[in-house]
């Protein structure tokens, strides 16, 4: 080959790449310009809302939002009337499991039924972002892979792959042995460091780590101290964040102590929270996602008289009442993909039940989640610039909580993930 021959080769190379390296930037293919016109729009949780908005989605970002009168639609936009909608940035889901059997082969299994599973569980509650705390890192990443080709309509996925316990807890036991999944239990401080950066190097963006392991007969297995900040300073060394699934008291002050930054769940077998104790919270930077409804399914579950279900729900209730009041950062949660009650109607009425106003629930579905995991630069708002991902609901969220769980329309990076029938 000549010279010149090489140099072309070259540059196609080099543009190849560049155009490659484009695609693996833009979070999905490129969308077609859309217009949402006529809805009221919150835009962020501490700014006033636009009424009669219009939002512009120009290669997957706002391009533009404000009233109605003042901004211009581009010509061969599809438009979508969204008059008597309301408009938030598309939500989080803080505590999710990539786990359900429909979704473990991910890799292989056809598009439309990833799809459907991924509208039940995800998509049409108006997530557009998830943390997957706990499940198979190999798998969880394949679905990551093939939603962000664009195979597979579906939000960004964050992950922390196969959670770490000294014990493995009771109840996945049979569905780990049955699946013949492998999740090996960590026995000291120095194979805990091994295994958080084993897994980071395989592509997790946090680690999981139960500090209480629930055994059955009332047994807790408790992580060591140690092990906890062994394992936490090695996930703090790549600037990731140390979730803890605490369980009882000393899971729980081994969490804080451990410099865990977020807990899983509010706590079952700890007395009471006192404003004392969730002060040590707020003060240590400690995040809470509270999985309320997760409290009522196991209730269910296990038998529960609907006495003993209600009181163990206020138990919690009270638990994210105390944090919140307290000022400590709530990020919406409900453990889907653990459990099947994927509707959130019952998580907002009682985070509302805990008290927390409507701006403060968005803020735990938006903005705290995009700052808390590093992503507030481009999601977490509806704003110019910002990504498209957006959640349109039928009501009003601030007159009624539990619209937010009645999505009318689910978009992410410009593209229609959900639409309601
Ligand atoms: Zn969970």
């Amino acid at each position: 080959m000549n010279h010149a021959a090489h140099s072309f080769v070259y540059i196609f190379m080099r543009v190849g790449f560049a155009l490659i390296a484009l695609g693996a930037l833009s979070p999905l293919f490129p969308a077609a310009d859309l217009a949402l016109t006529g809805g009221t729009v919150y835009p962020s949780p501490d700014s006033p809302l636009i009424a009669n908005a219009t939002i512009v989605i120009h290669d997957s970002r706002i391009a533009a939002i404000g009233p109605r009168a003042s901004v211009r639609i581009p010509a061969g936009a599809k438009v979508l009337d969204c008059s008597g909608k309301f408009i938030t940035a598309g939500f989080w889901n803080s505590h999710v499991h990539i786990f359900t059997p429909g979704l473990l082969q991910a890799r292989n299994a056809a598009a439309p039924e990833l799809n459907e599973q991924m509208d039940a569980m995800l998509n049409r509650w108006g997530f557009t972002s998830v943390f997957d705390i706990g499940s198979v890192l190999e798998n969880t990443l394949a679905l990551r892979r093939r939603i962000e080709r664009g195979e597979i309509r579906g939000p960004r996925i964050l992950t922390v792959g196969e959670p770490l316990w000294t014990e493995t807890p009771v109840y996945v036991r049979g569905f780990i042995e049955s699946n013949h999944i492998a999740m090996p239990v960590v026995n000291a401080p120095e194979d805990a460091v091994q295994r958080v950066r084993a897994q980071i190097q395989r592509g997790a963006d946090g680690i999981k780590l139960f500090t209480g392991s629930v055994q059955g007969g009332g047994k807790v297995a408790n992580m060591p101290l140690d092990m906890v900040r062994s394992a936490a300073q090695e996930a703090h060394r790549h600037h990731l964040p140390v979730i803890a699934h605490p369980q009882n008291s000393a899971g729980l002050e081994a969490a804080i102590a451990g410099g865990v930054d977020i807990l899983a769940h509010t706590v079952p077998d700890s007395p009471s929270w006192t404003p004392a104790f969730t002060a040590r919270l707020k003060q240590a930077h400690v995040a809470l996602i509270p999985t309320l409804t997760l409290f009522d399914f196991e209730a269910r579950k296990g038998g529960a008289s609907d006495k003993d279900r209600e009181q163990w729900i206020e138990k919690m209730v009270s638990e994210l009442r105390t944090f919140s009041e307290a000022g400590g950062e709530a990020l919406f949660g409900t453990d889907v993909g653990y459990t099947d009650h994927f509707d959130t109607t019952l998580e907002f009425t009682l985070m509302s039940r805990a008290g927390m106003s409507f701006p403060q629930i968005l803020t735990s579905l938006t903005t705290a989640p995009a700052r808390r995991f590093g992503f507030s630069g481009h999601i977490g708002r509806v704003a110019k610039g910002m990504d498209a991902d957006l959640t349109v609901l039928e009501g009003d969220p601030a007159k009624d909580i539990t619209a937010l769980s009645r999505v009318r329309l689910t978009v992410r990076g410009g593209r229609i993930l959900y639409t309601a029938n």
